[in-house]
């Protein structure tokens, strides 16, 4: 079923008006987009009333063509586009500009908050159900925005813009609306700059592990130590991971940065205690790219480490995006004796099906759920429903970011064995991990680390 909304009225389509269609809805394509709006600058070059442009995207398409089918797929396009076409008024346009995205032209609409709230009213339409056959399918989407004001703007740099806006519409989660500020443009350079550093020190080697120990709440005994991240650059300072990593992750880093970080600190973790094991993290983009395992291999193999010290974490998020790619990677690294720890349990996108399709050896339960375990309630019962849980399901659990005792005391009472937080160490670097081993295993007068140190 093809419809033609913007092209010919005779029915008889010119090469010239196939060229400006997309074939599955019929919209106008990116051509026709760029074409319309070259045409109002030219026209508001001596009017200085300002007009919008936005594109939105689809959240969550690929899931429901996986799910439903691409016949059903286009059919849920096609649907899309006669309901963003139907709700376009006087000059108003819309077109389809990728597999699941749309542009749209809005030359009456002069204000940011117009242009939310126009966008908003588009998301809203998408939202109703969709009908596929005898099932029904929903959709949110999300939308960035650009205002055209003086005369200097091109169509590039509008549409730019409102692919950044869009970027970080997606950013912050689905069904958001994001209109072009200058401050977005600040920030977008100072993300570029982090980026560039980044890539230097990296191919420097100028990342570093941290390594925070993980206890056995009962005897506060250190049964392992989680890899942390740590980059200072000379000329921005100390970068905290919570900001470059998802830089890493966004432009295509986080592979080398991790082989990095995973060589270091399984060369200063080889002399440890031996049954002492380092968790590492993995991002959700390194478990949608197969050679992870490969790599991760081939560094233990180079460092002498033992897989079997080896714990990997991986959140949730790190299994939705490709959950047939995570599960080959996951086993893959399973099979040589490296355990797999699902972190930040409790938020993001929970899913306890996933528990039962996926098997973790452990189980972190995030930090804010222990930070406020004394004086909320909710969060004693979710933590104790945590821990009954797992059990149940064979798995160990790490309560992280305990700062006080009497969290501590309180876990202990509701049965969780394992422990991470201030309160038992902050992450150090290698040398001083070295030393605090040697000092707490020397003063339990621990054989086993004598002997293999002496
Ligand atoms: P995460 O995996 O949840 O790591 C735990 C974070 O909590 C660390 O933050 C740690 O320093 C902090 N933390 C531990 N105990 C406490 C506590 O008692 N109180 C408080 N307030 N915080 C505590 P950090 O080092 O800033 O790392 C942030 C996140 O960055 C990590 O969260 C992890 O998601 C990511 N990250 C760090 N290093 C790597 C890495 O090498 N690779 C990947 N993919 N991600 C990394
Ligand atoms: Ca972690
Ligand atoms: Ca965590």
């Amino acid at each position: 079923m093809t419809m033609m909304f913007g092209g010919s009225q005779t029915g008889r389509e010119t090469a010239s008006d196939l060229a400006f269609t997309d074939p599955l809805t019929g919209l106008g394509n990116v051509r026709r987009f760029f074409d319309k709006v070259d045409r109002l600058i030219a026209e508001r070059a001596d009017d200085p009333a300002p007009f919008t442009v936005g594109i939105l995207d689809l959240d969550g398409f690929k899931p429901i063509n996986d799910l439903f089918g691409h016949k059903a797929g286009d059919e849920i396009l096609i649907q899309a586009a006669m309901r963003l076409h139907a709700a376009m008024q006087g000059q108003s346009a819309v077109t389809r500009v990728g597999a699941d995205e749309f542009a749209f032209l809005l030359p009456m609409v002069f204000s940011e908050e117009a242009a939310s709230e126009k966008s908003r009213m588009l998301i809203e339409i998408l939202s109703a159900p969709y009908d596929v056959g005898e099932r029904t399918a929903r959709l949110s989407a999300s939308v960035g925005c650009s205002l055209f004001y003086s005369g200097d703007e091109t169509t590039e740099i509008l549409v730019n813009k409102a692919e950044t806006a869009l970027y970080q519409a997606k950013r912050s989660g689905r069904g958001r609306v994001v209109v072009y500020t200058r401050e977005m443009e600040e920030a977008a350079k100072r993300v570029t700059r982090i980026e560039q550093a980044l890539r230097r020190a990296v191919s420097s080697g100028e990342v570093e592990p941290h390594f925070q120990p993980i206890v056995d709440l009962h005897d506060r005994r250190v049964v392992g130590f989680e890899t942390l991240a740590r980059w200072t650059d000379p000329d921005l300072g100390h970068v905290p991971p919570s900001v470059f990593i998802p830089i890493a992750e966004e432009r295509g880093i986080i592979g080398p940065l991790s082989q990095l970080v995973l060589r270091k600190a399984t060369e200063a973790a080889r002399s440890w205690p031996h049954e002492l094991f380092l968790s590492f993290n993995l991002s959700p983009s390194q478990l949608v790219d197969q050679n992870t395992g490969l790599h991760i291999l081939a560094i233990l193999n180079r460092t002498g480490f033992d897989p079997a010290r080896l714990e990997i974490e991986i959140t949730e998020t790190g299994l939705m995006t490709d959950p047939a790619s995570a599960e080959k990677i996951v086993n893959d690294l399973r099979r040589v004796g490296i355990r797999v720890s699902l972190d930040d349990f409790g938020t993001g996108q929970s899913s306890l099906g996933r528990l039962r399709d996926f098997r973790f050896d452990k189980l972190k339960i995030d930090r804010a759920f222990v930070s406020s375990i004394l004086d909320d309630r909710p969060s004693e019962h979710i933590i104790r429903a945590i821990l009954a849980m797992c059990a149940g399901l064979g798995m160990e659990v790490v309560a992280e970011g305990i700062e006080e005792e009497a969290q501590a005391e309180r876990l202990i009472q509701f049965g969780c064995s394992g422990g991470q937080g201030y309160l038992f160490g902050k992450p150090a670097d290698a040398d001083a991990t070295l030393g605090f081993l040697r000092e707490t295993l020397y003063r339990a007068d621990e054989p086993a680390w004598q002997t293999r140190t002496a």
